[in-house]
């Protein structure tokens, strides 16, 4: 890593910092806390009740609570960490199995800012099949957190879902939809309000939007039979693997899948297939591979985005973007994937490429807005492995496009203490990619003449529609479907 550079500091944060979690994306975050903020160091902890990293903690004289935060002990744990008068204090939480309403509630009852990833429950949501599917979606979590915006309006920020994806790709979808406005010849000032953003969306016509990611990370060794390897947590992927797939819905839909259902309740904007989204595949598009399957992976922002960019409201409004996560992660993931359903349990062991095994890889991580009079535009971060080790120690490219963007929500939520709770779709999108740009390699813009038509099996006969090449029957791989 070049020594030389000199990092840009964005603030001092004056009261305690608390990292929940110190896993793939904590340890990755750490250094960048160092390098960009100054804060007494005596009052920086971790709580993670895990002691894989505790040497490592240690000979950084970051004080370490080995806990697991449950429902019955948060509230007192924190409330010691963050004392009344102690200054402007921040969560920053990258765990898993911790309610993320629950303690961004209780920050901002303490008056501290918060952060996360993405809107995680307490433990025995994912895998309970006793509760109705609906339930078990991220529609319904992010419900949950809307619904503490709205009748708690302003206050204390709090950050919810600002990592890579939940988080910056939502930044992307902006700078991408202004870029197409202007190559478009479409007036491409900056909307000032959601209203502003969405009727853009509209006029450009941009039908909807893939959040199309290719993992290309590995290592020198082969996937070992019942081992599961990603490049990131393997608890959150097969979490959200196991979920229902779920997409915001576009207005230009005209069918509607076999397996998929809609909400009584809420804004909306998504609906979710009775299927686990680790089984679903999906036609979509990156610049390094062109053409490929994703998996249709649950994520808040499938759905955070085509609420946003709705003009009108409810199930029909007058326009909203069809938005779907297609996930190609790191091959040894898939693997794992297709060995975790094809046995019908759970791996035991499981493993993560961190930058000590990766040898070479990109992390192509962007956003394809499609359906409009160029046809497909992808915009986003074609992050290698090499150049990641060049920019910060301590992860891969998967994880520095996480921790820049909570860098980036971070620096956002210091110069905006009382913003409320807000997800990334309504900060600037302009700050936000300013500060985390420095941690993306190349960030391109790519139009395409693909469309999830133009690359079938022509041998199999299938049922498609040609009448829009973009809807979402053409874009789910069915059986029967290439
Ligand atoms: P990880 O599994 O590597 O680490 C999670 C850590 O949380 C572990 O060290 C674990 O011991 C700790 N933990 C478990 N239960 C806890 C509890 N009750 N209290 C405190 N700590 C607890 O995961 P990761 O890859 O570091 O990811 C962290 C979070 O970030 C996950 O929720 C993941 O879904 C999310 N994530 C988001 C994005 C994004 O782009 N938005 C990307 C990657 C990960």
């Amino acid at each position: 890593m070049s020594n030389d550079r000199v990092w840009q500091e964005y603030g001092a944060i004056s009261g305690p910092i608390v990292m929940l979690g110190f896993g793939s994306i904590g340890r990755g975050m750490l250094p960048l806390i160092e390098r960009h903020f100054t804060y007494d160091h005596h009052r920086l902890t971790v709580i993670d009740p895990k002691d894989r990293y505790s040497t490592f903690l240690k000979q950084r004289g970051v004080r370490h609570i080995r806990q697991a935060i449950r429902p019955d002990n948060y509230r007192e744990v924190l409330e010691r960490l963050f004392p009344k008068g102690g200054g402007q204090g921040f969560l920053v939480n990258v765990s898993v199995d911790t309610d993320s309403l629950s303690l961004m509630r209780l920050c901002r009852e303490l008056g501290v800012l918060y952060i996360d990833t993405v809107v995680e429950p307490w433990p025995g949501f994912y895998f309970n099949r006793d509760k109705p599917m609906a339930e078990t979606t991220n529609y319904a979590l992010r419900e949950r957190v809307r619904a503490e915006k709205r009748a708690n309006p302003g206050g204390t920020t709090a950050v919810s879902c600002c990592g890579a994806n939940p988080g910056m790709v939502s930044w992307f979808v902006k700078e991408a939809l202004l870029n197409l406005a202007g190559d478009l010849g479409y007036d491409n000032t900056l909307p000032t309000s959601r209203e502003g953003w969405a009727t853009l969306m509209q006029t450009v016509g941009v039908k909807g939007i893939h959040i199309a990611e290719r993992d290309t990370q590995h290592s020198r060794d082969a996937k070992p039979i019942g081992t599961f390897v990603n490049t990131w947590s393997v608890d959150g992927f097969l979490a959200e693997g196991f979920q229902p797939a779920e997409l915001g819905w576009g207005s230009h839909e005209k069918w509607f899948p076999e397996h998929g259902a809609r909400h009584a309740e809420g804004c909306k904007a998504a609906i979710y297939l009775c299927d686990p989204g680790g089984l679903v595949r999906v036609h979509s598009w990156c610049p390094t591979p062109g053409p490929q399957y994703g998996f249709l992976i649950t994520h808040n922002e499938s759905i955070s985005l085509a609420d946003y960019f709705t003009v009108g409201a409810g199930a029909e409004p007058a326009y909203r973007p069809t938005c779907l996560y297609a996930y190609h992660p790191c091959d040894a993931a898939v693997l794992s994937l297709h060995e975790t359903f094809g046995s019908g349990r759970m791996q035991t062991n499981f493993r993560l490429l961190d930058e000590t095994a990766i040898v070479e890889g990109i992390d192509e991580l962007g956003v394809l807005l499609f359906g409009h009079a160029r046809n497909a535009y992808w915009y986003g971060s074609r992050l290698s492995f090499r150049e990641t080790t060049e920019l910060a120690p301590y992860q891969n490219a998967t994880g520095l496009q996480v921790t820049s963007a909570l860098l980036a929500g971070m620096v956002w939520a210091l110069e905006n203490p009382e913003a409320g709770i807000v997800e990334t779709e309504e900060m600037d999108h302009v700050r936000c990619l300013q500060v985390q740009r420095q941690y993306l390699g190349p960030v391109e813009g790519h139009y395409t003449d693909w469309t999830p038509l133009s690359t079938r099996w022509s041998q199999f006969e299938e049922e498609i529609d040609d009448s829009d090449p973009w809807q979402f029957k053409n874009v789910i791989a069915t059986s029967g479907g290439y």
